[in-house]
């Protein structure tokens, strides 16, 4: 049996690898290394594909959020409500900006921002809310776009790990993932759905003038060369990591089903077990399964975890410490508002979730985890 990895980029790279090589070796020709048409293209072929009219490429996923809530002109104490259970860029950004991280819990089933948390979270502060698409599904869209509406607050989509997912309307309308709220933000980091061979990252907006100063504000708060109209940052996406994602985009519906019928045997091989709960799907939103997240119910998560790695199964806990008690973001806090957050904590396990998974793995993992509560 292939050895079996989290993720496994080798074999993804190698059934497109004469593809890549030769889009790379073409960039190294060009010489065009900065802003090349590779870049370019790769923006106009994302802006149709998520069908949004202002796709701007950066260097990564959190400069891409820190440089949306850069363009919002929020000043020092403006609270930004986001999710407790989610991956720290997310936080990091709004602490580096001076803003005030409003931090709330999340649904227990979706792991994504429980709505009346967050609609008891804003107060006349608010000025940014940031829906996680958590592990590969959106957020609530339709309610946290109606509760921010009428009090004029921005929603930023953080969108780095379900791009190319579907939300769905209550009018029929289907958008895709991170095109919704007025900014969305993704990452091309490796192991992310859509992910480049190193760092890289992208803002989408449906807004013209936020397309301008972004782009700026991504360039040294460049408009016109020389001339700084704002302070901005050097946040590129390098023509390199463009070509291999133009190579890669064709293929990510194609990738993201075969995550999908990964995820499809996990949960049959799990259905009804009293100890194992598998990952919600939510009505209004396809799934793209960056992570394949069970809940463990007896209390042995940890212990699994041990079993499985004995069997040269890589499991993770995504993610092992609220936010709001990390050293760097701590602040006081009731736990009794956070019930769902520091439960998860205890309960979840991810287990390998990629392109390239084959039945035989599929077959020895299912079997070891249901051997674990033999
Ligand atoms: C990966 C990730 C980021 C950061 O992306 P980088 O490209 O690694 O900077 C931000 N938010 C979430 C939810 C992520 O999963």
């Amino acid at each position: 049996m292939k050895k079996i990895q989290m993720v496994d980029l080798q074999s993804q790279y190698y059934k497109i690898k004469a593809e890549v090589d030769n889009a790379v070796a073409g960039v190294m020709n060009s010489a065009a290394f900065i802003n090349g048409p590779e870049v370019k293209n790769f923006q106009k072929e994302l802006e149709d594909y998520l069908d949004v009219p202002h796709v701007i490429p950066c260097a990564n996923g959190t400069d891409a959020l820190q440089i949306a809530l850069m363009a919002l002109d929020l000043k020092e104490g403006d609270e930004v409500i986001t999710a407790d259970f989610t991956f720290a860029a997310t936080v990091e950004v709004i602490h580096l900006l001076n803003l005030k991280a409003v931090l709330v819990d999340v649904d227990a089933d979706t792991f994504t921002m429980d709505i009346d948390k967050m609609k008891a979270a804003i107060t006349d502060k608010t000025r940014v809310i940031i829906p996680v698409h958590i592990f590969g599904q959106c957020a609530n869209m339709e309610e946290i776009i109606n509760a921010a509406a009428p009090n004029n607050i921005v929603v930023l989509e953080d969108n780095a790990q379900a791009i190319g997912s579907d939300y769905h309307f209550s009018d029929g309308t289907v958008k895709k993932s991170g095109t919704m709220g007025k900014l969305g933000t993704t990452s091309f980091f490796p192991s992310k759905n859509l992910g480049c061979y190193g760092d890289g990252g992208a803002i989408f907006t449906t807004d013209d003038d936020l397309a301008h100063k972004i782009r700026g504000i991504a360039n040294h708060g460049m408009y016109e060369r020389y001339y700084h109209d704002e302070i901005g940052v050097n946040s590129r996406l390098d023509s390199m990591q463009a070509a291999v994602l133009r190579k890669k985009l064709p293929h990510l519906n194609s990738y993201n089903e075969a995550r999908l019928k990964v995820a499809d045997f996990y949960d049959e091989a799990f259905a009804n077990h009293p100890e194992i709960e598998t990952p919600t799907r939510a009505a209004y939103s396809t799934h793209v399964f960056h992570q394949y997240t069970l809940k463990i119910k007896n209390g042995k998560r940890n212990d699994l975890q041990k079993f499985l790695a004995e069997k040269e199964i890589p499991a993770m806990i995504y993610y092992p410490v609220a936010l709001r008690k990390q050293k760097a973001y701590f602040q006081e806090s009731n736990d009794a508002d956070f019930v769902n957050t520091d439960m998860l904590l205890e309960e979840v396990i991810s287990l390998p979730m990629h392109t390239e998974m084959d039945e035989e793995q599929l077959i020895y993992i299912t079997d070891s985890v249901l051997e674990f509560f033999k």
